[in-house]
């Protein structure tokens, strides 16, 4: 990797461990690795070879910086992050922290500023807008806080049509759409419009949408933030379902320390740096 002799990264989080105070040493097979924290540290061991290998998603000191007029506001700076296949990341922060900023460029809705950023060992940081748009359409399904239905289509329409925008034969049948509409328990709304639906049912449908292209990574930006505890829950506990029963990589922004306490890693933002520790701050940054 790209990683130049000063840097000492923690293999399982990525973070650069340059000035961190509470750097904890393993040894493994006679070789000895660095982390963040014993819960970075504590990974490692079950798994050694695959923290060695290449990380799905991979953040290599990405900075955001946002010009509006005299106002230079740094939003990211210096994120170092790795992803794991078939992990459940949460991403947690304060209001304003950058956990949207960072969720859309991995996301590749938005650019870094500076930095690479590496899907499946590809710099994806400087690509064309086309590119990123095909990968953007194959590889991942978004949730949003808003469920960003299209008013004027029914539940059905609103879940097929990313099927249009991305190559044939890489989504689900017609009929296994309508089958998940049924496990849902929307079988009878499909044709309905999203007025005609509870937040928690758009919610699901813009599940259902999120998944019809079969992507292998799942994106939320506070997917249940709209709703009530309950219904949130249900939500959540369909995510949790396809990350663990589908193997889907699955990455939440989310304040909810429930959630998080959920997650395979948690990713905390502060002052546009993620910070050491992780699980330990979970508390603090969540309400
Ligand atoms: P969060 O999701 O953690 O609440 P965001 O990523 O939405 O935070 O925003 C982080 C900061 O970046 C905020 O201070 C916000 O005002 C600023 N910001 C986000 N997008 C833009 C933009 N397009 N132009 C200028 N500032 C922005
Ligand atoms: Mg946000």
């Amino acid at each position: 990797m790209e990683t130049s002799s000063q840097e000492r990264r923690d293999p399982v989080c990525g973070m650069d461990l340059t000035g961190i105070p509470d750097i904890v040493e393993v040894k493994v097979d006679g070789e000895t690795f660095y982390f963040c924290s014993s819960m970075c540290a504590d990974r490692f061991k079950t798994a050694p070879k695959k923290f060695q290998g290449e990380p799905m998603i991979h953040l290599h000191d990405v900075w955001k910086v946002f010009h509006d007029g005299d106002v230079t506001t740094e939003v990211l700076r210096g994120i170092n992050i790795h992803i794991w296949p078939g992990d459940f990341t949460a991403i947690i922060g304060a209001s304003g922290s950058g956990k949207s900023t960072l969720l859309n460029m991995i996301g590749l809705l938005d650019k870094p500023t500076s930095g690479g950023l590496f899907l499946d060992g590809a710099d994806l940081a400087h690509t064309s807008e086309d590119d990123r748009a095909l990968l953007r359409s194959k590889k991942f399904g978004f949730v949003f806080q808003q469920y960003n239905l299209i008013p004027w289509l029914t539940a059905y329409d609103n879940v097929t049509l990313p099927l249009i925008f991305a190559e044939a034969g890489n989504g689900l049948e017609r009929e296994a759409i309508a089958k998940h509409f049924d496990t849902i328990g929307l079988g009878a709304r499909m044709e309905h419009r999203p007025t005609e639906l509870s937040g928690g049912e758009q919610q699901r449908v813009a599940l259902l949408r999120a998944i019809a292209n079969d992507p292998e990574i799942l994106i939320g930006d506070e997917p249940t933030g709209n709703l009530d505890s309950v219904t949130g829950a249900k939500i959540l506990d369909m995510l949790i379902a396809l990350n663990k029963q589908e193997g889907k990589t699955l990455i939440v922004v989310t304040h909810d320390a429930d959630i998080a306490r959920k997650a395979d890693q948690i990713i905390t933002l502060k002052d546009g740096k993620t910070i050491p520790g992780h699980l330990e701050h979970a508390k603090t940054y969540t309400e």
